[in-house]
């Protein structure tokens, strides 16, 4: 089956910016690379170069870090009231909504994901992030605390604490959300007061460097925010050992994170992670069907299934297995695949040729194994982007490696369980513990369960429900800190406590 992909129409504004070669972000300046490389980008919905942009390195890395450091010790943004800083990332928030279709547009001809979701998802939910974050700027306070001395029984003190920035911050992020993770990243950092180098995936670059654009406009003093777009082992490496860099934010597969805690010991810098997931996602047979059914197929397909926290282990109660995988399979088969720049498309192609490889072995291990496909299994159609099937697994057994290791695409495992207690100890055996779904109408059922899952999101009867206030991140293997919120201000400020003798 061929997959069809007419000429659209791009808005002009885009074409521009994708047809020059772009650069990097240093100091507020747009820099070629020291090395004077670029690297190219793809459109995945046709496998062609998109654009070309300037290939960071170890050199880069350095000089957009010194730009940070200087930013943050002695640069206007150290004096800035906090009030200012919060009008300044609003106005930022703002920008981005003035130009929210051609942020929409870059998304869908960079990773590929249909265009209607970036604009009701992706692009919205970033400026979301910017205006929720600048309302903290404001509102970091410490504590007075009395204390008591009982070895100086005669002597008072005043103590209390500050809550101060954590200084520079490096920030290495992923192609699935590549705007949404960018907005995760730099939203809180500001509002506490960091400075910040950015690397973007070397899938995605270009929503990051738009970005940056904005962060001109809106007048960010310059070396607050730097971009630097490159390569994990190359960019992304020098920023995680980079002795002046105080914190190292992450978010990509946990194989990488381990490379960054690693790398993170020279100067003992702090790290917060959000990694992979292999996410349960339990039926009852007590549920609403059908709006588990709907809720477990978009568990897992929405956006391809290139989501950390993606429904992919699904369990199902035996006496409506049969009826709820029909249910998840019939809504599979339905799904309009195609290139994201269609109005009707709802799945868009994989991220990368090699995404699209990684995805289409783990197919290959899963049905050599015995699990057998109810609908898709292989990559689809014949055209030369990296659309896959999106495909529902059953007869598997749990320690498969379809089962145990993330795929990170449109797959869904089935099994059926009879037990709850069984249940809860399948659902929690993996080294992960991101996410978890539960669809029941027995509320009292739901958070017993709720509470046993080592999971650091739990939907009930929803999945997939994000927030700029509710925070996001990991058990397990899944992750160091929680994203979003106001736990996220942990990872980017420190205590100081200040005692005086009175
Ligand atoms: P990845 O390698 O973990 O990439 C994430 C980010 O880390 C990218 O910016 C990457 O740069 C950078 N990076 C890679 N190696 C690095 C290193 N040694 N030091 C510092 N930074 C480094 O993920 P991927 O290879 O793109 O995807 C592989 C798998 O990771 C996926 O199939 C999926 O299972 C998982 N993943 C998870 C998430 C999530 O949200 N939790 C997101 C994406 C991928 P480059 O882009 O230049 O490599
Ligand atoms: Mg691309």
């Amino acid at each position: 089956m061929g997959i069809a992909v007419s000429p659209i129409q791009i808005d002009s504004r885009v074409s521009d910016f994708i047809s020059k070669p772009r650069k990097m972000l240093i100091d507020g300046k747009w820099m070629d690379a020291a090395s004077g490389k670029t690297f190219p980008t793809y459109n995945p919905a046709t496998g062609e170069v998109l654009a070309q942009v300037a290939e960071g390195d170890r050199q880069d890395i350095d000089a957009a870090v010194q730009a940070a450091r200087k930013a943050f010790d002695s640069g206007p943004w150290s004096q800035m009231t906090p009030s200012d800083r919060g009008k300044l990332i609003w106005k930022l928030a703002d920008l981005m909504e003035q130009h929210l279709e051609e942020f929409a547009t870059i998304e869908t001809l960079d990773n590929g994901k249909p265009l209607t979701v970036a604009r009701a998802a992706d692009v919205p939910l970033a400026i979301d992030m910017f205006r929720y974050m600048a309302g903290w700027a404001t509102k970091l306070e410490g504590t007075t605390i009395p204390i008591s001395m009982p070895h100086a029984a005669n002597s008072s003190y005043f103590a209390y604490t500050l809550r101060e920035p954590v200084g520079v911050v490096g920030q290495i992020i992923p192609w699935n959300f590549p705007l949404l993770m960018a907005a995760w990243k730099l939203a809180p950092a500001l509002a506490c007061g960091c400075t910040v180098v950015l690397k973007p995936a070397e899938q995605t670059p270009l929503s990051a460097l738009f970005l940056g654009e904005l962060f001109v406009e809106a007048g960010f003093p310059n070396g607050v925010v730097n971009i630097v777009p490159g390569f994990g082992e190359t960019a992304g490496a020098a920023l995680a050992a980079h002795e002046l860099v105080d914190k190292i934010a992450f978010t990509g597969s946990t194989e990488v994170g381990k490379l960054i805690v690693n790398a993170a010991t020279g100067n003992l810098k702090k790290v917060s992670l959000e990694l992979g997931g292999k996410s349960p996602n339990v039926v009852f047979k007590d549920a609403d069907l059908n709006g588990a059914i709907s809720g477990s197929a978009s568990a897992i397909f929405f956006n391809q299934g290139q989501t950390c926290c993606a429904g992919s282990r699904l369990f199902v109660e035996r006496s409506v297995f049969d009826q709820v995988i029909e249910g998840v399979a019939a809504k599979a088969k339905k799904i309009n695949v195609g290139s994201g720049l269609e109005p009707k498309t709802a799945m868009g192609p994989l991220v990368s040729e090699e995404q699209l490889q990684r995805v289409c072995n783990y197919l290959e291990i899963g049905l050599s194994e015995g699990a057998t496909a109810v609908t898709g299994g292989k990559k689809m159609g014949d055209s030369k982007g990296y659309f896959v099937e999106p495909t529902v697994l059953v007869n598997t057994k749990d320690d498969m490696r379809v089962v145990q290791e993330e795929i990170f695409g449109p797959v869904v495992t089935a099994v059926p369980f009879d037990d709850p207690e069984e249940l809860m100890a399948r659902a929690n055996s993996t080294i992960y513990g991101l996410a978890a779904g539960i669809w029941t109408k027995d509320i009292s059922k739901a958070h017993r369960l709720a509470a046993s899952l080592r999971a650091g999101t739990v939907w009930i009867n929803c999945y997939n429900v994000f927030d700029a206030a509710l925070p996001f991140g990991g058990y397990k293997q899944s992750g160091w800190g929680r994203e979003m919120g106001k736990d996220v201000l942990q990872l980017y400020t420190q205590t100081k406590a200040v005692c005086t003798r009175l």
